[in-house]
């Protein structure tokens, strides 16, 4: 917790949060629960105490546009080829010591929002723009709840949809209501131990996994897991094998699996990058135990970047990075071989924004 000093900027009120018997005031948004005096913010920084409530510094605020591939999220069966308007604000409830956005996540200065945007405005730049979707990405939505699901019912009302790129890292109450506004999310399972998620991300896993299980067994939402393999921290084969199996066995084998490879940065700046081998090697693990899609990220590996029917093996969708290729879906969304039915959320036909990355501005 910290004290506010800089320039109050505008605060919007928020509901999770109660008072507690020494006059604090707690925030429920999530298991941090940090308990505030007046004046003071809270982990995530972007929420404080103002009078007996506490409030939201961000909304309506961001740290920059960009229309990117939405395989960049990433997120392989919603909409492939599709671009998606993306976005994120400052601060972060987590304290990953690898982050990889550290700039925005670890912001406490309010001017790295340079951007304002109001609920109707961006889901209207999204139509404008041609882009199927809006990601909530680059630090967690979930600190910013309140101004990401005005976003999302902005979004409803011209056909646009929603992506929160998050850590899952909240309680019940609010996990409830921001995914029932939610069309897609990728979580990241940053790791299938306590201790990584409590030495190196001040965080706990169980929750998490309860994020997991709520968001498959409970919504509509498509969902996606991302696994950024650190070399020595979370890459071994026990634990691999491990996840890849409560994956299947708690979410189900067509939950898609994404290993990305780590560079060092923020905190661990003494840890190599992943090898390419690494993530091959989490990749077959997650097959073998019986994940129908299992991805390699941030590296160059057409196979382990590809879609593949996981019923006939044929490849359905090929991807290069972000660039897609051969296409084997039915316009149903079915392997065009076999007549499986692939999970996810396809149209007739891909999108066709390929791998281009656009930041633009907002006009006000
Ligand atoms: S959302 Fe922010 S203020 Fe609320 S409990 Fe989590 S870290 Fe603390």
């Amino acid at each position: 917790m910290a004290t506010g000093k800089e320039t109050s900027p505008e605060s919007y009120p928020t509901r999770y949060w109660h008072k507690v018997d020494d006059g604090r005031v707690q925030c429920d948004v999530c298991p941090r629960h940090c308990r505030l005096h007046e004046g003071q913010r809270g982990l995530c920084y972007v929420r404080g105490r103002e009078g007996d409530e506490i409030v939201l510094y961000t909304y309506g605020r961001s740290s920059g546009f960009c229309i990117d591939p939405i395989e960049k999220k990433p997120l392989n069966h919603f909409l492939p080829g599709s671009a998606v308007l993306s976005f994120g604000t400052a601060g972060c409830n987590l304290a990953c010591k690898f982050c990889q956005n550290w700039d925005m996540s670890k912001s406490r200065e309010m001017d790295t929002l340079a951007d304002a945007a109001m609920p109707d405005r961006l889901a209207q730049t999204a139509v404008e723009m041609g882009c199927r979707s809006i990601a909530f990405t680059y630090n967690d939505p979930v600190i910013f709840m309140e101004y990401a699901i005005d976003v999302a019912r902005a979004c409803r009302e011209v056909g646009v949809k929603t992506v929160a790129v998050s850590a899952g890292y909240m309680d019940d109450a609010p996990r409830r209501e921001f995914f029932s506004y939610m069309d897609a999310a990728n979580i990241d399972l940053k790791a299938f131990t306590e201790s990584f998620y409590h030495k190196i991300c001040g965080g706990h896993l169980q929750n998490v996994l309860d994020t997991l299980k709520y968001i498959v067994h409970h919504t509509d939402v498509w969902l996606e897991l991302t696994t950024l393999l650190i070399p020595g921290e979370n890459d071994s084969d026990r634990e691999l094998d491990e996840m890849t199996r409560w994956v299947v066995e708690q979410l189900g084998p067509n939950v898609p699996m994404h290993f990305t490879a780590f560079h060092p940065d923020w905190k661990m700046q003494d840890i190599p990058p992943t090898p390419s081998e690494t993530l091959t090697r989490a990749r077959q693990i997650a097959l073998s135990n019986g994940v129908n899609y299992a991805y390699t990220g941030n590296v160059h590996d057409k196979t382990g970047g590809s879609t593949f029917c996981p019923s006939c093996h044929e490849v359905l969708i090929e991807r290069d990075w972000y660039e897609l290729g051969y296409w084997g879906l039915d316009t149903g969304g079915c392997c065009r071989a076999c007549q499986a039915v692939i999970a996810g959320v396809f149209e007739a036909q891909p999108g066709g924004w390929g791998s281009k990355r656009v930041p633009i501005r907002l006009l006000q």
